[in-house]
């Protein structure tokens, strides 16, 4: 099973955009992507556009070629209207999906999932409810956990957990558990013991606002269970890479678990770690030409038809 990982925020966009290629079937998780609408002030840095065009672009490229396309919760990170993403890649494909009426929030209820689902279900071959599902296609076993907290609390809804399971040999993509904090968020994890968790990470960018420090410990906690737990490659990504001081989480892992392979998205990709939203102060005032940024900027932020993407999507 070759697990290629497409679109994160170590790659520079807010995505957990992941693509499995088993013996007879390829499935793609969450074709999105999106940029912080404002961070430190700021809107997105035209850096930050052009990657967000070019990982569109491959994810575009991935989506096509999938059999089986899951959608893990109606965030704009993780689902996307056609305004980046076209909505070609949904056409005779089996589209897995968050349940869009129980165990969800009511921004997603009442309005992104009904929309979503409205447009796609004309062009899908099947639509599937995942949540607590298995689902058996062509040799693979596809599972998903019961829905559990998108991060701290149900405030920003439900997200659910995929395991990819190609004869044993096990993928878990967790969607935005934030950490994970909570033990009902791990549990998928520790019963199934995947070769690779792609995780979440904790939400270290809003810690002591909307992330609290207790927060953070539950989820330090949980990452170490899971090592100990014997998962070959760990991924932590999206949430955790917003904020630079990420790497003290890795530094401190990896001096406790030398033997664990702990990685950002990019880095198990081979690519270097590459965050921008975390940098946008730095993006803008970087070069001298601050002023030329600064009107570029106004442009950006009036436009309404360029980068729709460029909106509240956590
Ligand atoms: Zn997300
Ligand atoms: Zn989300």
């Amino acid at each position: 099973m070759k697990v290629e990982l497409i679109a994160f925020d170590s790659m520079g966009v807010r995505s957990m955009c992941t693509y499995i290629e088993t013996k007879s079937l390829r499935i793609i998780i969450d074709p999105s992507a999106a940029l912080a609408p404002r961070r430190f002030g700021l809107p997105p840095h035209e850096i930050e556009i052009e990657r967000l065009n070019q990982l569109a672009k491959k994810i575009t490229e991935k989506a096509l070629n999938a059999d089986v396309i899951i959608i893990t919760h109606y965030h704009y990170d993780h689902h996307d209207l056609g305004d980046l993403i076209p909505l070609d890649i949904y056409n005779n494909k089996i589209v897995m999906v968050k349940d869009p009426e129980n165990n969800i929030n009511k921004s997603q209820k009442d309005f992104r999932a009904p929309l979503f689902l409205g447009i796609i279900k004309q062009r899908a071959k099947s639509l599937e409810i995942a949540d607590n599902k298995v689902f058996n296609i062509e040799g693979v076993k596809i599972e998903f956990s019961k829905a559990v907290f998108h991060g701290a609390s149900d405030l920003l809804g439900y997200v659910i957990e995929v395991m990819i399971d190609e004869d044993g040999d096990k993928v878990i993509h967790t969607s935005d558990v934030q950490g994970p904090i909570f033990e009902d968020q791990v549990e998928f994890l520790l019963k199934n013991k995947p070769r690779i968790a792609i995780i979440d990470g904790p939400m270290i960018y809003m810690l002591g606002y909307r992330y609290s420090y207790e927060n953070l410990d539950a989820s330090l906690k949980n990452i170490e269970k899971l090592i100990e737990s014997g998962i070959e490659e760990i991924i932590l990504d999206h949430h955790m890479l917003r904020d630079r001081n990420y790497i003290y989480i890795f530094k401190n892992l990896r001096e406790k678990y030398p033997k664990a392979k702990i990685l950002t998205a990019a880095e198990y990709m081979g690519l270097e770690v590459d965050i921008l939203e975390a940098r946008r102060k730095e993006l803008f005032n970087k070069g001298g030409n601050k002023k030329e940024n600064m009107e570029g900027n106004d442009r950006e932020e009036n436009s309404t038809s360029s980068i729709s993407n460029i909106r509240e999507n956590t």
